[in-house]
């Protein structure tokens, strides 16, 4: 039985993870970059281990000096979180070899299902529907398949995440210079060029289901999450159920889903994504991520499962301890992810340090984060700075918890996307439960903040009482030191 636990990565996510060990009385050790010495990851585990410099030298991403470090505190087990090392096959191979566990899939299963176009035949084989295109090699087919495929076309990339080497083309004027862009990056962000087609789908549902395995026969779904409110692809409010589906269409998803996990013989928890065309209501597999997710909190309000503590008892060679019959839910769950980003500009990342940082507590509400009040968000690391998660009696009232959440949520010193994730829940859209992956871009580019006169007088009035509060030093000899309001430079 596992006894001590190395998490390889950061943040929320190392948070969390260190929270399920040591809600199960096991050790925990954290690894950390320089410019993260201080950060709550740090500070919360039991043990930690300096591992390196920031990026452009990306510590987290050493394999070998994590592994070291694991093997340095006589860990049992490695957990690598999301992101960073979680689909890296050689990693998980690595450390197997090192004597020690992953916990997460095999990395047979990763290799497989990390490669989409790979993946793509694979449930071809498995009878699960993928979305039509094609995976070629040369240039010229490209023009003709389009063609077969019909515009707007989606050129992506095949080793592809986070939205990167991914292009819409509605013209065929226009796809040869989004191959080459999309192979550009790519190769910049993968070391691998290997582009392909798909159709894309317009006005598209992003819905994904969680799925687990214990390697012994057992592959259940704790069924889905909608994740359709994205920006620039990338999600940013996620809820389950997806209020597009009925029990019919989940059931046929869920199986599906099912049979893409056991196609892989896949272990530990998992996530099949699918995009559903609501005008056809026909669904299409769209990847495999083989590992735990960013928005895994709203399965577990929803099932009252935590998904953490069974990917431990999974890679501890014990089988699940429930059937597919036995996953239930009740209410409605809604998660919102708490950038430092503008809105009104892009969604540029912004960075400094956090003045105040204050979150709600109520029934059914739940926070994630990997950072508190004076913590630093850096140009190094994702600027997320929480999530926060709801469970509601039915999605009126969790979309009503949410809202209330998000106003007592209090986040000072970088800009943040709190007023824009309130006005995306007050949208008639969202409201209706209509939301595709396009809304945002097309109902909320022009978005702009409240400017709301009577906050900016607060603030002038806290300043100024905060400033009248100050001591003066009035026996100060040199004038230099009396410490009244007189600034030399304005
Ligand atoms: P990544 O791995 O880079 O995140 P995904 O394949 O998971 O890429 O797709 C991310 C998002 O891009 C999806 O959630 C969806 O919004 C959009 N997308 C991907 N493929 C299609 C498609 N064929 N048609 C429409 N939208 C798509």
């Amino acid at each position: 039985m596992f006894k001590k636990i190395l998490i390889a990565n950061r943040g929320e996510i190392a948070v969390r993870i260190m929270i399920a060990c040591q809600t199960l009385g096991l050790r925990t050790v954290a690894v950390y970059s320089e410019a993260d010495r201080h950060a709550r990851h740090v500070r919360m585990a039991d043990e930690a281990i300096p591992i390196g410099p920031p990026p452009p030298t990306e510590s987290y991403l050493r394999g070998d000096r994590i592994i070291a470090a694991a093997r340095s505190v006589h860990a049992d087990a490695i957990h690598p979180g999301f992101g960073f090392l979680a689909e890296n096959a050689e990693f998980a191979e690595a450390v197997g070899a090192a004597g020690l566990i992953f916990i997460g899939p095999g990395p047979a299963a990763m290799r497989r299902m990390g490669h989409k176009t790979r993946a793509r035949a694979l449930m071809q084989l498995a009878g699960v529907p993928i979305v039509p295109g094609y995976e070629g090699a040369i240039e010229a087919d490209f023009s003709e398949v389009a063609g077969t495929i019909g515009y707007p076309v989606l050129v992506k990339a095949a080793a592809g995440g986070g939205g990167k080497g991914m292009r819409i083309v509605h013209h065929p004027d226009r796809l040869i210079e989004a191959i080459e862009a999309a192979q550009r990056e790519a190769e910049k962000a993968f070391g691998d060029a290997t582009i392909f087609l798909e159709k894309y789908i317009e006005g598209a549902r992003h819905i994904e289901f969680q799925v687990f395995g214990d390697g012994q026969g057992s592959v259940v779904h704790l069924f889905e999450r909608e994740c359709s409110t994205q920006r620039r692809h990338q999600k940013i409010i996620e809820e389950t159920p997806s209020p597009m589906l009925d029990d019919d269409l989940r059931e046929r998803m869920g199986q599906a889903a099912v049979a893409a996990a056991k196609a892989v013989d896949y272990q530990n928890a998992g996530t099949i994504e699918f995009i559903v065309d609501p005008k056809t209501r026909e669904f299409y597999f769209l990847e495999m991520n083989t590992r735990l997710q960013v928005e895994h909190p709203i399965t577990e309000l929803l099932t009252g499962r935590d998904l953490v503590s069974l990917q431990l008892r999974v890679a501890q060679g014990q089988p699940l301890p429930f059937a597919q019959a036995d996953v239930t839910r009740r209410g409605h769950a809604i998660e919102c992810r708490i950038y430092a980003e503008d809105p009104a500009n892009n969604f540029l990342p912004a960075v400094g340090k956090v003045l105040l940082a204050e979150f709600p507590t109520a029934p059914g509400v739940r926070v994630d984060s990997g950072l508190e009040t004076g913590d630093e968000i850096s140009i190094h690391y994702d600027p997320m700075i929480a999530k926060l998660s709801v469970l509601g009696e039915d999605r009126a009232d969790a979309i009503r918890k949410m809202d209330w959440a998000l106003r007592h949520t209090i986040v000072l010193g970088v800009t943040t996307n709190i007023s824009f994730l309130r006005d995306v829940l007050a949208h008639p859209v969202f409201q209706r439960g209509e939301v595709t992956t396009d809304f945002i871009e097309r109902e909320m580019g022009a978005w702009q903040p409240d400017t709301d006169g009577a906050r900016d007088l607060a603030l002038i009035a806290a300043a100024l009482s905060e400033s009248a509060n100050q001591r003066i030093n009035e026996s100060a000899y040199d004038p230099w030191q009396v410490t009244d309001r007189f600034r030399a430079g304005g």
